[in-house]
């Protein structure tokens, strides 16, 4: 059961094989064994999932279950969850008890799926490996000694480790795809506005996008029936019809365009990677899929606008953590902007601060127009890169990251290559595009490989469709991490 697929647990339940409180059992105890090694959740309540699951299988003998009924699925502690703690992996959140749920969490209970517990993250987002969590790294279920991925490593890990057969995870600049490549699993940045923001806690609002991470794009499009939808408590939440994105799974491959990045595929990148890649995109040819050769010139410039941009957004976000509001107060203080200084100074971490401080700087007099303003004229350029693209193919496919996880602390000094790290998942975030990552292979060390897949606004079902195909034909996704066996 711990290694089964949501459609396969959704028949399980169904034929009565098993309950839900017997599934989450299942998987509370799985948690119990291995997080105080993998250190993927923050905040495990057993009562309270039970709960849950106990009213699930109570919805499912009513008659009224739909595909996700009583399965669990882990959230990212990044949504807000009605008295329950979400910390955000920040020390200023560390007790914070949110008063109400976000729209997607409301939406996951109001489809009978389980929450399975809150799961460690970067403080913030901020990051890509991890070790950003006031909480301490997450492992990587592949080899312990590396990190997850970020900033949902805690999500991906879970999934990865069979803690959890799903799980949520949001993506600004990579955080859903990225931890996805690194731990061997499937995630997926929906086009902006598609899922609602709502009770997720803001980092950089015009990038926050939420998304599911899963063992297969099946299993995706599972999970995104029930996070899309138009929500008008989140002003960029978009107002079309809902769609099934489990109708396109057996999409035909046949003269699907597909668009190879020559600077997805130069200078930096693991030649791990790189075979693993090249390999995927042949098996697609081979498949009737059209190769087109494609310049993404302005690549380049997309981590360098990111890293001014959302720092600038969070900068702003964060203002509201004064120690008045949420969360953390310093103890000891002498008056109210004392106060305000000690607590940000003694509750936020390193990365945190240095963001704040960067994006305030450059929204700052006198630097505007050189550093926000610039950064806001090279977003808009590679949104229009993106679309003549996507007038020649449908799909873009290259690496999720340009290397497999790496050890825990081999980059944490060294912010710059930390950051170019995202070069490949930063585009689509800054274009508002959706994209997903899927496994496609090994490196020589055994650790798992990401492919990437963005397409136009609203080519989810796409995406999900070749995915699945690809998965069709493929083992990668359904490999068990040999240093946490069944
Ligand atoms: N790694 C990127 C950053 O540190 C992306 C984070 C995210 O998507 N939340 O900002």
């Amino acid at each position: 059961m711990l290694d089964a697929t949501l459609a396969e647990l959704s028949a399980a339940l169904a034929a009565k094989r098993v309950s839900s409180v017997e599934l989450t059992g299942a998987f509370l105890d799985r948690v119990r064994k291995l997080n105080p090694d993998l250190n993927a959740f923050i905040t495990v309540d057993r009562e309270r999932s039970l709960a849950q699951a106990r009213a699930a299988d109570a919805k499912r003998a009513h008659g009224d279950a739909g595909p996700l009924t009583g399965i669990p699925v882990a959230l990212k502690d990044i949504y807000c969850t009605k008295g329950q703690r979400t910390t955000c992996g920040s020390r200023m959140l560390e007790h914070f008890i949110s008063p109400y749920d976000a729209h997607v969490v409301e939406q996951l209970e109001r489809a009978g799926a389980v929450a399975l517990g809150k799961c460690n993250m970067d403080e913030f987002a901020m990051g890509s490996s991890n070790e950003n969590s006031y909480f301490g790294p997450v492992r990587n279920p592949w080899d312990r000694r590396r990190v997850p991925g970020g900033s949902s490593g805690g999500s991906a890990a879970a999934v990865a480790a069979r803690m959890a057969p799903a799980a949520t995870g949001t993506d600004t600049g990579g955080s859903v795809r990225q931890p996805a490549a690194f731990s061997g699993v499937c995630g997926l940045r929906p086009t902006y506005g598609l899922v609602s923001r709502y009770g997720l806690i803001a980092f950089a609002s015009s990038l926050d996008q939420a998304g599911p991470i899963a063992r297969s794009a099946a299993d995706l499009a599972l999970l995104l029936n029930v996070m899309a939808g138009f929500d008008a408590r989140d002003s960029t939440s978009l107002d079309r019809p809902k769609e099934d994105y489990t109708e396109n799974l057996e999409m035909r491959m046949g003269g699907l365009r597909i668009g190879l990045p020559a600077e997805y595929f130069g200078e930096g990148i693991e030649p791990g990677v790189r075979m693993a890649v090249e390999a995927a995109v042949a098996w697609f040819e081979a498949q009737g899929a059209r190769r087109v050769e494609l310049e993404l010139s302005r690549t380049k410039l997309a981590v360098p606008a990111y890293y001014v941009i959302a720092p600038a957004e969070a900068s702003s976000n964060l203002a509201r953590f004064d120690g008045v509001r949420y969360g953390y107060r310093a103890k000891e203080y002498s008056d109210l902007v004392d106060m305000y200084c000690r607590t940000r100074a003694e509750a936020f971490g390193a990365e945190v601060k240095q963001r704040i401080l960067v994006g305030t700087y450059v929204l700052s007099h006198g630097y505007y127009d050189a550093y926000y303003l610039q950064a806001q004229k090279v977003r808009r350029l590679i949104a229009q890169d993106f679309s003549l693209a996507f007038e020649k193919c449908d799909v873009i496919l290259g690496p999720t990251a340009p290397t497999t996880a790496f050890e825990i602390g081999a980059k944490a000094g060294d912010p710059v290559q930390m950051y170019l790290g995202d070069i490949f998942t930063i585009p689509a975030a800054l274009a508002g595009l959706p994209a997903l990552s899927i496994p496609c292979g090994f490196d020589e060390k055994g650790l798992p490989v990401g492919l990437q897949l963005m397409g136009e606004h609203f080519s989810e079902a796409t995406l999900l469709g070749a995915a699945h195909r690809y998965q069709q034909a493929t083992e990668w996704h359904k490999r068990i991490p040999k240093e946490t066996p069944l």
